[in-house]
């Protein structure tokens, strides 16, 4: 029998008890075979163990065991379906929204239980849930109100408690953190420090060159001076020592602003606004090492890498790894600087009086009703609309693919409310055409983790026939177009023990998901030899070997001749070899309310809406048509504080 842990005991003492106080079954016929049993269900990090516990009526408890489910995310689901299930002796319970995986897990691992003690499954299914009722009307209020408990919304709450506000968030979820806890907490910042201690490759000094033949009056007139800047920066490097990697800031916006701009289907063009581009690339460093300093436990990492998708290497991860890092250290100094975080408390609608943002209708699921003053401001970080596809097709200008089934690396929470109440306060939508597909997402569940791959300049994909298909080292749309032209549009990452992230049988991934499991459900494979990786995962060995054996001439050469990727990174050849399979799915959603530099919502005349300030992915115009990888988290937090300070001072 696994391991209960001190928590799971608990819990089984808690539902032990509610048992008693629930409705019995004997009432409704319901009979199982007295009894203590044991099954386990697939979730999000792998098996989820339950033990029931039954007499010959009832549920008497139900204990969740030692699992992988993710911190932080999980949790509601690992504690509220058994509660709901034991108190109302019903498997007509709900499941807990943005954890639904893990949600789906235990109820399957119940119903196994029930099932060995004889018990009627659909006649437990038919029974009434537990009855919500609303509660009493709350009001409250505060200087300023926060409409999302993701990165950006609390980071807003810290900046508006250290600017001396008073803050209520309001979270939807029955959990913090959004999209950005389920991100891989990758944070593109330009940091001398900490780059210096990457090695500069042939190849990127062929990029930089290539960079001093653009024209500064090709491009679009707002960036021109950037370039003009870059330019004499990297005439100067070329003339010194050019074995430590060169960056700037100005290299930073210059290839954010050319990832981004992109031709819609319907003809028309958009890159990012320099303002908010430059404001995200010039802080993000302050604004990381800001999360950083107010916890003792939060550190930045000495290493820096290359995400997928990221185009140099500059992306920075804290101590704890993956969007956690962020969430926990952010949700402890918020709410130690008085911030006051209610959760289930869905945003309705936006009150406006004279014109001015001046508070939130908010919902409970019992169906309480929640009004929210806010005495200076209302910041709005509702995250995107990934997990909105029918949104997302409705504006779409890009990928004319996407269908209402596409998987998601979002949280089910991310259905663009915000975006929506802020179009009926009279805010300007832009760029709500451009959807990032992730190139790299688990084929089945469509999210981010699940696989094992080192930095980006050390991925090497191939498709089912074992043949390299494009430069790894691309933006995430050209990656994803080039995922999706390959058979069942698939690709598999390949690596060697260290080049795969250096994953441990019996350990766990970066994302803390089982490399066991992950190797019995086929996310991964693992092979002592290539030929066998390849014969695992249905490639041709002879053309996976001789592929992998090219790469590694292209390694050693300096160049990749077949498809120009801008860093080799190392080259595969010390086993075991290790292979992830990957798809496409639904990421980022680039477009939203626009705001200024100030983090304040413009309305259609370009004109600040009073009262109303925005930051994360709910607003639009920074990464237009393409987002890099690893820009994202430094736009939530470097606008997160800025939306939070001026709310603060009511700017
Ligand atoms: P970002 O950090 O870019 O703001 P996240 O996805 O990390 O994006 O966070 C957004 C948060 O906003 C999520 O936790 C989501 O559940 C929450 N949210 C979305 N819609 C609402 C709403 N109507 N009311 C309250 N919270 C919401």
């Amino acid at each position: 029998m696994r391991k209960i842990t001190a928590v799971a005991l608990s819990l089984l003492l808690v539902l032990s008890g509610l048992a008693m106080t629930g409705c019995s079954g004997k009432d409704k016929g319901i009979s199982f075979k007295a009894g203590t049993y044991q099954a386990e269900s697939q979730g999000i990090g792998g098996m989820v163990p339950v033990t029931v516990e039954f007499s010959d009526t009832e549920i008497l408890s139900i204990t969740v065991g030692e699992n992988h489910e993710t911190k932080g995310i999980s949790d509601p689901a690992l504690t509220r379906i058994p509660a709901d299930i034991v108190k109302g002796q019903t498997l007509n319970v709900d499941t807990v929204s943005g954890a639904s995986v893990s949600s789906n897990a235990v109820i399957s691992a119940v119903i196994a239980c029930i099932e060995q003690a004889g018990g009627d499954v659909e006649a437990l299914k038919a029974r009434p849930a537990v009855v919500q009722t609303a509660g009493e009307d709350i009001e409250k209020s505060a200087d300023v109100i926060i409409i999302g408990a993701g990165g950006a919304g609390l980071a807003a709450a810290l900046s508006a408690g250290t600017n001396g506000s008073s803050v209520i968030v309001i979270e939807k979820g029955a959990s913090i953190g959004g999209n950005t806890i389920r991100s891989g907490g990758g944070y593109n910042a330009v940091d001398p420090v900490r780059q210096a201690a990457i090695d500069m490759e042939p190849s990127q000094i062929t990029e930089l060159k290539s960079i001093l033949d653009v024209d500064p009056a090709s491009i679009d007139a707002d960036f021109s001076g950037t370039l003009e800047e870059l330019q004499g920066q990297i005439r100067e490097y070329l003339k010194g020592d050019t074995s430590v990697l060169f960056d700037s800031v100005a290299l930073h916006t210059y290839q954010s602003y050319k990832s981004g701009k992109r031709t819609g289907l319907d003809g028309s063009e958009i890159h990012g606004t320099y303002e908010l581009l430059n404001t995200v690339t010039s802080q993000s460093l302050a604004a990381l090492e800001w999360v950083a300093s107010y916890d003792d436990e939060t550190d930045i990492r000495d290493d820096v890498s290359t995400v997928l998708g990221g185009l140099w290497p500059r992306m920075h991860s804290l101590t704890t790894s993956v969007g956690h890092g962020f969430i926990s250290p952010l949700e402890k100094s918020a709410t130690k600087f008085g911030a006051e975080i209610m959760l289930e408390t869905k945003a309705v609608e936006l009150i406006m009086r004279d014109g001015k943002v001046s508070g939130v209708l908010a919902v409970k699921p019992d169906g309480t009703k929640v009004t929210l003053t806010a005495n200076k401001g209302v910041v709005m970080a509702t995250g995107g609309y990934g997990a909105n596809p029918e949104l997302a097709m409705e504006y779409d200008n890009y990928w004319a693919c996407l269908t209402p089934d596409m998987p998601t690396t979002n949280t089910a929470l991310a259905t663009g409310d915000g975006i929506i109440m802020g179009r009926e306060a009279g805010a300007d939508l832009v760029g709500m055409g451009y959807i990032q597909l992730m190139p790299s997402s688990h084929p089945v569940s469509g999210s981010l983790g699940g696989g094992v791959w080192g930095s980006a300049d050390d991925q090497v994909f191939v498709n089912k026939e074992g043949k390299r298909f494009v430069s790894e080292y691309e933006s995430r749309d050209v990656l994803s177009k080039a995922a999706l032209e390959q058979t069942d549009g698939m690709f598999w990452i390949i690596g060697d023990q260290i080049s795969s992230g250096d994953p441990q049988l019996g350990g766990q991934n970066y994302w803390g998901n089982s490399i066991d499991e992950l190797l019995k459900d086929k996310s991964i494979y693992r092979a002592e030899t290539l030929e066998d990786l390849a014969v695992q995962f249905g490639a041709d060995p002879e053309t996976l070997v001789a592929e992998i054996e090219k790469y590694n001439s292209f390694c050693e050469n300096g160049v990749d001749e077949d498809f120009g990727k801008v860093r080799l990174g190392k080259k595969i050849e010390d086993g075991p070899f290790w292979a992830t399979p990957r798809k496409p799915s639904i990421h980022h959603t680039m477009g939203g309310l626009r705001i200024d530099s100030d983090a304040r919502v413009l309305d259609t005349d370009g004109n600040p809406i009073p009262g109303f300030y925005a930051a994360g992915e709910v607003t639009g115009g920074i990464h237009a048509g393409n987002r890099v990888g690893g820009n994202a988290i430094p736009d939530i937090m470097v606008f997160g504080r800025i939306a939070g300070a001026s709310a603060a001072a009511e700017l």
